[in-house]
């Protein structure tokens, strides 16, 4: 599934190619992904410049004067700048046709992504109520001590609310947890200001070095099979249950933890 690191390296790869762009035309091959695809999609893009790609956790927004066009990659999308003649294959969606001859064409084989409208001025319900993103300066040692205080739910879990921050999802959590020295499953209200502080520090680098090293493979954003992937010999605990720890050589534990798997060391995090 993509995560944040995945999604800002698919924005940072499309810019170039679209900021400037006009859309000539919108082909949907289906009226819906996750959900149906609401009719300005259609009705308003044609016509329209692309003034900016943003995220907004995983969100990416294609923003133009008449409003922005919101997409999430869900499981399995894909989305990729290709040569207007491309062949289209079973589970190409959508196809942006911009002015340059091109195409901007949405591959999503499970359907989990979305392609949505917001006006502008206006913010998507879907972007209301999220927490601050990772890599800004409000996420903090601070903002996690503050938002934790009388919360019973584990650590892990809090981090990974959507509320609390954007964007870490399930490995990013395990690993910034083991680099702070914190067991994943401590109550997110018993954690100090000083933890929270290492906490913060630790997502703030594994997602920047995970986004630079997607930064490695932005060509293949052009490439009809490319896809990013993760950099297995780099995590120290998620998916290595069973293994022992890179560190101090323990054996790792594992559990269910907030129904997803969680793998921690026993000795570094306490
Ligand atoms: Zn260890």
């Amino acid at each position: 599934m993509p995560e944040l690191p995945e999604v800002e390296t698919t924005r940072r790869g499309l810019a170039p190619h679209l900021v400037g762009r006009r859309v000539d035309g919108v082909l949907l091959r289906r009226p819906d992904l996750r959900w149906p695809i609401p009719p300005e999609v259609a009705l308003r893009l044609p016509g329209q410049r692309i003034d900016a790609v943003r995220r907004r956790a995983k969100y990416l927004l294609l923003d133009t004067e008449a409003g922005s066009a919101l997409l999430h990659l869900g499981m399995s999308g894909v989305l990729r700048v290709l040569p207007g003649a491309a062949a289209v294959a079973a589970h190409d969606h959508v196809d942006l046709q911009l002015d340059d001859g091109r195409v901007l064409r949405f591959t999503d084989p499970r359907r989990f992504g979305c392609l949505l409208w917001q006006p502008p001025g206006t913010l998507h319900a879907l972007l209301q109520n999220l927490g601050p993103e990772p890599l800004s300066d409000a996420f903090d040692g601070d903002l996690l001590h503050r938002e934790s205080r009388g919360r019973s739910a584990s650590v892990k879990t809090f981090l990974m609310d959507q509320a609390t921050v954007v964007g870490v999802g399930n490995i990013y959590a395990a690993e910034a947890l083991f680099r702070a020295g914190i067991r994943p499953q401590l109550a997110a209200g018993s954690i100090s200001r000083t933890r929270y502080g290492a906490l913060a520090d630790a997502v703030k680098v594994i997602l920047a070095h995970a986004i630079e090293r997607g930064g490695t493979t932005l060509r293949d954003f052009l490439s009809p099979d490319g896809q990013p992937g993760y950099f297995e010999q780099e995590l120290f605990v998620y998916g290595r249950e069973g293994e022992r720890c890179r560190s101090c050589a323990s054996p790792l534990k594992h559990a269910r933890l907030g129904q997803r798997a969680t793998v921690w060391c026993p000795r570094c995090q306490r």
